[in-house]
């Protein structure tokens, strides 16, 4: 038993599959079986032959990850950390709305770029998720929701980590997951979100057709450069030319994110310099409530200066939303996730593979 499905796109299922000296085809039984009807046993494959059934019994590693966490916040947000190999957790977070099911997928363990507003900039970068690692986070949360008829319709590389740092495992993640025949994610449902990793956006830009969101904070190097570390070696200008250059692919816009910080970014001059910095660049703007954490060094700003931010931005005839913070009693909203260092562990256990 050793090979791990989830790490392969569905070409080198099939290449596999005739390497075993079976036919092709029965890359696109199992990979439906997997990822359409999302069945957790060989067992369940029950249009494949006994023979053959019994050999992928042999050859395969389970493809749903164990939960060893589960929380579910008020507001109907679900959090699992889910367990890796040799110990290391990911987070990943559903977030239910009217018509549609998010999950929020990390590409690390820990970040290495320690934006000081964000908890997993706190912690180390332990390592880079494998592509099975980040395909079965999707694939766990789909399963687990189907048996209580609940849908996924649209996954966002916004969890743990920063994903333009793991770019080919994220690539090659993101072909599994949009596969028509299994998860079947389309591409305007996808959002890949960097903290501006230029010297990887024109890369990730050929390979990646997915929506591009960068979070952005502050249009002021200075400030920048503290809440965005990044921005040191990256500068403003760069960034925007680099955004520039994402091929957009009539997909409409580049969505960008500014967490608002009470005396920090949020002035109405910090308004007005975002809105000239945006001019030429098909733009949204999503404001988020900055989520507390202990020990954060941020407070939020207050629902007035949010509202006078978005005003001033949404007059200049940028679409600019105020997206409500989710999970935040569970630790799941943005910049919460701790991988399993809050108090997690004493929640209650989950583990539908057991
Ligand atoms: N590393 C990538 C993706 C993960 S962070 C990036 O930085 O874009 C996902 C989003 O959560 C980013 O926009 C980030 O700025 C935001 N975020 C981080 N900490 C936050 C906090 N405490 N409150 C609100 N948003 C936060
Ligand atoms: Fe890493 Fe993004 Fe958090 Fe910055 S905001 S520390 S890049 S996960």
């Amino acid at each position: 038993m050793a090979l791990r499905l989830t790490g392969l796109t569905r070409e080198e299922l099939t290449e596999q599959m005739v390497q075993w000296g079976e036919k092709p085809y029965r890359a696109v039984q199992v990979w439906s079986w997997v990822y359409a009807k999302l069945a957790s046993s060989v067992e369940e494959m029950t249009d494949v032959s006994k023979t053959f059934r019994a050999r992928l019994t042999d050859e395969l590693t389970p493809w749903l990850p164990r939960a060893v966490s589960h929380r579910v916040s008020a507001d109907g947000t679900e959090k699992w950390l889910l367990a890796c190999d040799d110990g290391v957790v990911t987070e990943t977070v559903y977030i239910p709305e009217p018509g549609r099911g998010t999950v929020c997928v990390s590409s690390q363990a820990g970040c290495s770029l320690a934006c000081p507003f964000c908890r997993t900039g706190t912690l180390p970068l332990r390592r880079n998720l494998t592509t099975a690692e980040i395909v079965e986070q999707v694939l766990f949360v789909r399963s687990t929701l189907a048996t209580r008829g609940l849908r996924v319709t649209n996954v966002v590389l916004m969890g743990m980590g920063e994903p333009l740092y793991n770019l080919e495992a994220v690539t090659r993640a993101v072909r599994i997951i949009m596969d028509g025949n299994g998860l079947a994610i389309g591409c305007r449902k996808l959002t890949l979100s960097t903290s501006g990793v230029v010297n990887r956006m024109e890369e990730a830009g050929k390979n990646l057709n997915v929506n591009l969101a960068i979070s952005l904070h502050s249009v002021r190097d200075g400030v920048r450069d503290q809440l965005v570390p990044i921005n040191r070696k990256f500068n403003l200008a760069a960034l925007r030319r680099a955004a520039l250059a994402w091929p957009l692919r009539g997909r409409g816009r580049v969505t960008w994110e500014y967490v608002l910080l009470d005396g920090v970014n949020d002035s109405e001059q910090d308004a007005r310099e975002l809105v000239q910095w945006l001019k030429g660049i098909p733009s949204k703007v999503n404001l988020l409530g900055f989520n507390p954490w202990p020990g954060a060094p941020y407070t939020p700003s207050s629902r007035e200066t949010m509202l006078r931010f978005q005003e001033i931005v949404a007059n200049s005839g940028l679409v600019t939303i105020i997206r409500d913070s989710r999970g935040a009693d569970v630790g799941a909203a943005c910049g919460q996730l701790a991988g399993g260092t809050d108090s997690d562990a004493s929640s209650p256990e989950m583990n539908r593979n057991a």
